[in-house]
């Protein structure tokens, strides 16, 4: 048999390396601008066009290359930046594969105009999918000037992989503001389509952050500052008040570079316990100094995964500065293990021996053959609760045969002796309605065979769901208008990414204004929402937006929906009166689909009678 093992050619091993450096147009704008600023640049624009679908452009000050080297820069494996495998463990720059410039050439069409300081031609380069179709001396500034167009012009698998314009563009904004954030010093502009998104002149950190987040983070930032002989401390954490619902100010660094690093995040976030509300997360930028042949940054193709040496001991390090930090600002964390109000942490159900006897209110006016006139909000505002209009209801006599058998059985209670407490039996007649919040986050209500266990809010999710579905499919907006319309300001990224979803917004009911320079104004809300707060809503919504899976493109307006239910929902922790408590179990059977949150997590389970039985044996 004739041989067939065959080495690939270069085009196309570069074009499969390209897939594992080259993600999206992102990618480019990361490697490009890394490059820049390992040349020395001390300014680098970057434009952008159709989200860097159709141009890239990268333009340094930095040192030019000659047209040998702007040649040899395609190359796979050609590097400047290390000549032996010791200089790995020693690189401070930023690239050293050597990959970069080759995977671009191979999926794109890239020209380059490149010019050293002290010559008087440059270079002017020509490449498409790795072939080279010009290469002449050309007269162009000092520096090195990158277009990249048609990215994936010949792999359209990837092509088709890209995300909505806005999407991809906020990959682009939040690289770059993660090496606007790096190199403070340099001076940084993005634009796209011919209008600035940032146009940042060389500072130090704290006015880089303030420029890439508003004048709002300057009050909030409290210096960070430890020198070990491990590694090295600077930066900024912010006040726990500014910390919000929505992740998008954490960062670290590491010698220059952005790092993500689950691990030392939990340091952080250890450090505000009980200092901070729940879910609340705390805003960081915290750059770390150390010797470079204590990490490996080798580990990842995209390099933001970082291996640390003494990890455990730089652990401790961080947190005790955080601590330190927090403590010198007199934000003493106060502890107090059970505030009223505050969320527990979920108990298993068969430890039932905290439970105290629910405490019954007695109304003396009540009367159970009363039509209900439960109370109509949780704050006060709005008719969040109020339930749909009983001819829009399903058929509800499956969940209320859950019930049955648990009417007052009069002939049993005349049995009962004569000192029973009278407001046991006030509660027996009250069965129905004798549900108990517990823990401030679930309903007890005792149904045929047991107790069922209710979680408020993917209750309360569930409910606003398909309120809120509904309203998209009967294009039944109703936007309650603001009294006093809020004006707020978002990062670029979570500017952008509301700005794409602001279409579906409106069609929910929100009447939000895009203001310009990342700023927006509320007009109105979803009737359907009890929003006292709509701005708190908005970062919530981003939030649990970024963090929803599937195709955000095609879902976009149930994903809206999700995040706005999950957003709105009444939190844990809220202590419900008991008229809400019924309401809530009220509309939840109301519901298509009580059983599950929209996001699929169990609402309710009914413990056995019989457990309880067993418990008491
Ligand atoms: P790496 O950055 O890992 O060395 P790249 O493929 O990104 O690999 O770049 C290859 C080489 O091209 C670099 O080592 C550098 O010498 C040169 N180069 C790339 N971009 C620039 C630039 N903007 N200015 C000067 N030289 C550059
Ligand atoms: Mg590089």
């Amino acid at each position: 048999m004739a041989d067939i093992i065959q080495l690939l050619p270069d085009s196309v091993a570069n074009q499969i390396a390209a897939g594992e450096v080259i993600q999206r147009p992102a990618s480019v704008v990361k490697e490009l601008v890394e490059n820049a600023i390992d040349a020395g640049a001390t300014q680098i624009k970057v434009n952008i066009k159709d989200a860097g679908r159709t141009l890239i452009q990268i333009i340094d000050n930095g040192c030019g290359m000659s047209d040998t080297d702007a040649r040899m820069a395609f190359e796979r494996h050609a590097t400047s930046k290390i000549r032996s495998a010791n200089d790995i463990f020693a690189i401070r720059t930023m690239g050293f594969r050597g990959e970069a410039l080759a995977s671009i050439a191979a999926i794109a069409e890239v020209e380059l105009r490149t010019k050293e300081h002290d010559q008087d031609l440059g270079t002017f380069i020509h490449i498409s999918g790795s072939s080279i179709i010009t290469q002449e001396p050309i007269r162009c500034d000092n520096g090195t000037n990158f277009q990249i167009k048609n990215l994936f012009f010949n792999v359209p698998a990837r092509r088709k992989f890209l995300k909505s314009n806005p999407a991809e563009l906020k990959h682009i904004i939040n690289e770059i503001q993660r090496i606007a954030l790096a190199n403070p010093e340099i001076s940084i502009s993005l634009h796209h389509n011919g209008s600035a998104i940032h146009e940042l002149s060389g500072s130090n950190k704290r006015v880089r952050i303030v420029s890439l987040f508003g004048k709002n983070i300057n009050q909030n930032l409290i210096p960070i500052d430890t020198e070990t002989s491990l590694v090295k401390l600077t930066g900024f954490i912010g006040q726990p008040k500014h910390a919000r619902k929505t992740f998008g100010e954490q960062f670290l660094f590491v010698n220059k570079r952005f790092m993500k690093h689950p691990f030392f995040h939990k340091a952080i976030v250890q450090a505000y316990e009980k200092i901070l509300p729940p879910d609340a997360i705390p805003s960081y930028f915290i750059y770390f100094d150390l010797n470079p042949a204590d990490i490996d940054v080798n580990i990842h193709p995209t390099k933001t995964e970082i291996k640390f040496e003494n990890e455990s001991a730089i652990w401790q390090i961080l947190q005790a500065s955080v601590r330190e930090a927090l403590g010198k600002f007199n934000i003493v964390p106060s502890i107090d293990f059970d505030q009223a109000g505050s969320v527990d942490i979920p108990m298993p159900l068969h430890h039932f021996d905290e439970v105290s006897m629910p405490e019954i209110k007695i109304n003396p006016n009540y009367n159970p053959f009363d039509s209900p006139n439960p109370t109509k909000s949780y704050s006060g505002s709005g008719n969040s609760f109020s339930p749909r209009p009983a001819t829009e209801r399903p058929n509800t006599s499956n969940w209320q045969s859950l019930y049955k058998g648990l009417e007052p059985d009069l002939s049993s209670q005349a049995e009962q002796p004569a000192d029973e407490p009278v407001q046991f039996r006030i509660e027996e007649q009250q069965t129905v309605k004798s549900s108990v919040q517990f823990k401030n986050k679930y309903i007890l209500t005792p149904v045929k065979s047991g107790l069922m266990v209710i979680d408020q809010k993917r209750a309360h999710e569930r409910i606003l769901y398909e309120r809120l579905i509904q309203v998209l499919e009967n294009h039944e907006v109703a936007s309650q208008q603001q009294l006093f319309p809020e004006t707020f300001e978002l990062n670029a990224s979570d500017a952008t990414l509301l700005t794409s979803i602001l279409p579906d917004l409106r069609t929910l009911g929100f009447d939000i204004r895009d203001f310009g320079k990342n700023s927006f104004i509320i007009n109105g809300t979803p009737g359907v929402l009890n929003t006292s707060s709509p701005i708190e809503i908005i970062e919530s919504l981003l939030e649990e937006y970024k963090n929803s899976p599937g195709n955000l493109q095609e879902k976009a307006r149930e994903t809206v929906a999700i995040s706005l239910a999950q957003a709105s929902a009444i939190p844990y922790g809220h202590t419900l009166k008991p008229g809400e408590i019924n309401e809530l179990i009220d509309n939840l059977f109301a519901c298509q689909t009580p059983n599950f949150s929209p996001k699929g997590k169990k609402i309710l389970s009914i413990m056995p009678l019989e457990d309880f039985e067993k418990l008491l044996k």
